[in-house]
């Protein structure tokens, strides 16, 4: 791969004799600055990061001779100042129950996120129990009993089309009366009809603040990579819908390049707390702005 190989060329294989040729260098000037813009704007950065990334790299360094390989640490060290303060993952408070609530478009992979945080949480002794809020899609309803099932979680459910909110209440009662110590509330991504969605999610928050005016303790947005800049306005979308308090970005095992994980934290700063790598029940890792910054630049 290489995000850099376009403009650079690979980088030297190492010597196997003491008189390999040295890594090619080219200036550092204004025409490689446009294909390092070019490159990032390809890698879903967006333009207002690839711009600022770009203009933190050449500064001070103008006119230089540069090897791809210093260009590449250059471009790996600045993805990881940005991604640094992101890097967090989800905060466990002692209040019980640490209500999560989880909003995302449909198809984002909210129904899974779910599954897999439980069999974390529950890997690591805590109680959960889930509401399943999204009460209009029937398949979802099912799917996320599956996900239950296999983490070892209770799956609370209503009758399809009833209201989310009576759900969440008497979840909220539940989870109170067993002391769990968590409880995830998916909901519904229907963005469609973003008014009566707005209403449906901010109905969930007034009843479950009845039992606990803290509550929700977090506000998972689930982000689907692969939709590139999509995401960007998807973040923009939700939080005029909900408190949204971080991030988790699925479907990175895939094509996705994920460079658009650093147009969310220039933009945003909010806080990603774990991505999705595949579609099993341990496909979920915690954030690594050096690890991402590294595999990003190639
Ligand atoms: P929801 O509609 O937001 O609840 O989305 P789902 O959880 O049903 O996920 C939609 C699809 O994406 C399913 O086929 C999942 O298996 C898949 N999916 C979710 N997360 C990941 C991930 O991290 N990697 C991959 N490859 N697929 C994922």
């Amino acid at each position: 791969p290489g995000l850099l190989n376009r403009i650079l060329g690979r980088e030297a294989p190492a010597p196997a004799r003491p008189a390999a040729p040295p890594e090619p260098r080219r200036e550092l000037d204004d025409a490689m600055l446009e294909d390092l813009e070019e490159t990032l704007i390809a890698a879903d950065m967006g333009v207002d990061t690839a711009l600022r990334v770009t203009a933190n790299i050449a500064a001070g360094r103008m006119g230089r001779r540069v090897s791809a390989s210093e260009l590449r640490g250059w471009l790996a060290a600045e993805v990881a100042r940005i991604m640094t303060p992101v890097a967090r993952p989800l905060p466990l408070y002692a209040k019980k129950p640490q209500v999560v609530l989880v909003v995302g478009v449909n198809g984002s992979g909210k129904t899974t996120t779910i599954g897999k945080l439980a069999s974390q949480f529950r890997a690591a002794g805590k109680t959960v129990i889930i509401a399943a809020g999204d009460t209009f899609r029937a398949a979802a309803v099912e799917q996320l009993q599956v996900w239950g099932q296999r983490a070892g979680v209770p799956v609370m459910t209503a009758p399809e089309g009833s209201d989310p909110a009576s759900l969440a209440f008497d979840a909220m009662v539940r989870a109170e009366a067993e002391g769990a110590d968590l409880l995830m509330i998916d909901t519904a991504g229907r963005l469609q009809n973003r008014a009566d969605l707005m209403e449906e999610l901010a109905k969930i928050v007034r009843v479950i603040r009845k039992r606990d005016p803290s509550a929700p303790h977090n506000t998972l947005l689930v982000l689907d990579a692969t939709t590139g800049q999509n995401a960007v306005s998807q973040v923009e979308t939700f939080r005029k819908l909900a408190d949204v308090s971080g991030l988790v970005m699925t479907k990175l095992d895939g094509t996705a390049r994920g460079g658009v994980l650093v147009a969310l934290a220039d933009k945003f700063g909010l806080p990603i707390h774990a991505i999705g790598v595949g579609e099993q029940i341990d496909d979920l890792d915690a954030f690594d702005a050096d690890d991402f910054a590294r595999a990003l630049v190639g």
